[in-house]
């Protein structure tokens, strides 16, 4: 009973009132506006110099990677050009003790060298026609550069961005931390590293996985319009939507294409209210904030994303487990677990262990519906080392998890609902009925049961929003969306290449992009197309 009752308060803690929920949409529209204006604020706003989006005719033969936080991928992406791609995948986690390296060059070796695998596993036949050519050909220099596959690099941290493919590390998130790459040019880092293996790729286009996710999605869509929104919910948190330049009022450094009337910016969200004037904030939250690599920033995220949701519900467990009031994980006898056995949390199990909880073990929780809880009973023994958990056990673990899960799903409507806010189309009356389309993509939103499903009943309350708005919005997964995304922006790279004035991007690629390629390496050094 005791643990009943604990856990009940427990788990009101974590309630994020209606009330709340609009107090924070009002914050983040005015955080947003505030970033938009100056430098230095909150919400970063980052203007990517990506000035539309695409309608789903473009067409060719790209190269992705995305650093995410968690993993790295590389993939190669054929446009079909008519909303339809094909993808070419290969993913490695990323070894911990590159994301704490001395130096830089250390991680992008790595990277590069994953580059080097894809290629020779899946597009042999450039990588051999490239290798035998650089053998006989006496200066490399000589090489017609366009012959090198377009690479689309998806870097998932606060860069400012100064080109289509250049970008100084402004910080590091999501527990990475190499401080010699700070206010470095991320693309020349990946660029140096892939020129030490001789490989055919050029760096073309830096891409924030929420730009890439915008790209996609607007890709990929049904309908003529393109997605609003792009949004992550991995193991960290941001979203990038498209803003009207008008409203775009800090200057701007680089050249863009002023005629769509448009920016698309990278809000970094995860750094909303740092200042924490409407986000909620218990012991736990305090606690974690205290232990990571970056106290007192990214304060929203460490309230929404997949890395820190496990180890928030860590902390919570670690208290209960330590509460000498209630039996936790603990049995006084056989006779009172429910299994008769008693319960054994190893030495080595992971709720002991800062970051030792993965948050996939709250998706098991929250899928478990069997009468015993039997499936996350097994899953707390696998993968936390824990033994014979009661029934009475497992109950509070999945009460407290879907509490923390709830939370951060209200929290991620908050920043759907104020962007969506923000660009005026639930009240636009010549949009009266068209959808507002949101791409989202992480492992958290895609894996997470009913995570969508609780962004919708926290949009129906919202000011502004109501259950009309929430109709109206259409939140899909783009999946891989960094990578198609990235491959979007390396063709508009491309095609900027080749015209030195980039006036209307999307006419330009819409226009050009259909029929020719250069992504192949031919023997002759020509280009050739590709489709
Ligand atoms: P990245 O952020 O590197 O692009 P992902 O989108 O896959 O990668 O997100 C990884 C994060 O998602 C990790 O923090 C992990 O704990 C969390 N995660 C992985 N699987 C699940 C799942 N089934 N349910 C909830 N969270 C998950
Ligand atoms: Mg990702």
């Amino acid at each position: 009973m005791a643990l009943e009752a604990e856990t009940k308060a427990i788990v009101a803690k974590f309630d994020y009132t209606d009330d709340d929920v609009n107090k924070a949409v009002d914050e983040f529209l005015r955080q947003m506006a505030e970033g938009l204006g100056k430098d230095g604020t909150s919400l970063s706003q980052i203007p990517t110099y990506v000035t539309g989006v695409p309608n789903g005719t473009e067409k060719g033969l790209y190269m992705a990677v995305d650093l995410g936080g968690t993993n790295f991928r590389v993939c190669s992406i054929q446009l079909n050009g008519d909303s339809t791609f094909n993808l070419t995948y290969t993913k490695v986690a990323i070894p911990k003790k590159l994301m704490v390296a001395k130096t830089a060059e250390e991680l992008f070796a790595f990277l590069a060298k994953q580059i080097e695998l894809f290629l020779k596993t899946n597009h042999e036949e450039q990588f051999v026609a490239h290798i035998r050519r650089r053998m006989t050909v006496s200066s490399p220099d000589g090489f017609r550069d366009e012959n090198v596959f377009r690479l689309g690099f998806t870097f998932s941290f606060p860069v400012q961005q100064i080109g289509i493919n250049k970008g100084n590390l402004i910080r590091w998130t999501k527990g990475f931390d190499i401080p010699d790459a700070i206010g470095k040019d991320v693309c020349a880092l990946l660029q140096i590293e892939i020129d030490k293996l001789h490989l055919p790729v050029k760096v073309a286009a830096l891409v924030n996985d929420t730009v890439g996710t915008l790209m996609a999605r607007s890709y990929t869509a049904p309908g003529k319009t393109g997605a609003v929104l792009g949004a992550i919910f991995g193991t960290g948190t941001n979203g990038a939507y498209v803003e009207k330049l008008a409203n775009l009022k800090k200057p701007l450094l680089g050249e863009y294409d002023k005629s769509t009337g448009d920016m698309v910016i990278n809000t970094e969200w995860g750094s909303f209210d740092n200042q924490l004037s409407v986000l909620p904030n218990t012991p736990w939250d305090m606690a974690l904030d205290k232990t990571s690599v970056n106290p007192g920033i990214q304060m929203y995220e460490k309230r929404v994303s997949g890395m820190f949701l496990g180890e928030i519900l860590r902390l919570v467990l670690l208290d209960l487990v330590k509460n000498p009031a209630v039996s936790f994980f603990r049995d006084d006898n056989s006779n009172s677990n429910d299994w008769k056995s008693t319960t054994t949390i190893a030495q080595n199990s992971g709720i002991y262990t800062p970051w030792g909880l993965d948050t996939a073990i709250m998706s098991v929780a929250a899928s478990d519906n069997t009468p015993e809880l039997s499936v996350l009973r097994q899953e707390l023994e696998s993968t936390l080392n824990i033994y014979s958990p009661a029934y009475d056990d497992a109950q509070a673990f999945k009460a407290i998890a879907g509490a923390v899960a709830h939370r951060a799903a209200r929290l991620a409507a908050v920043a759907i609902a104020a962007i969506v806010l923000q660009t005026g189309k639930l009240t636009d009356p010549a949009l009266a009925d068209e959808p507002i389309d949101v791409g989202v993509d992480g492992s958290l939103v895609e894996h997470y049961p009913y995570f969508r499903d609780m962004i919708y009943e926290t949009l129906r309350i919202i000011k502004g929003v109501g259950e009309e708005g929430a109709k109206r919005i259409r939140i899909g997964i783009a999946k891989d969306g960094s990578g198609v995304g990235a491959a979007l922006i390396a063709l508009v790279a491309a095609n900027m290449e080749k015209n030195t004035t980039p006036a209307d991007y999307l006419a330009e690629l819409r226009s050009q992009a259909i029929n020719h390629h250069l992504t192949t390496v031919p023997e002759d050094g020509e280009t050739v197309a590709t489709d």
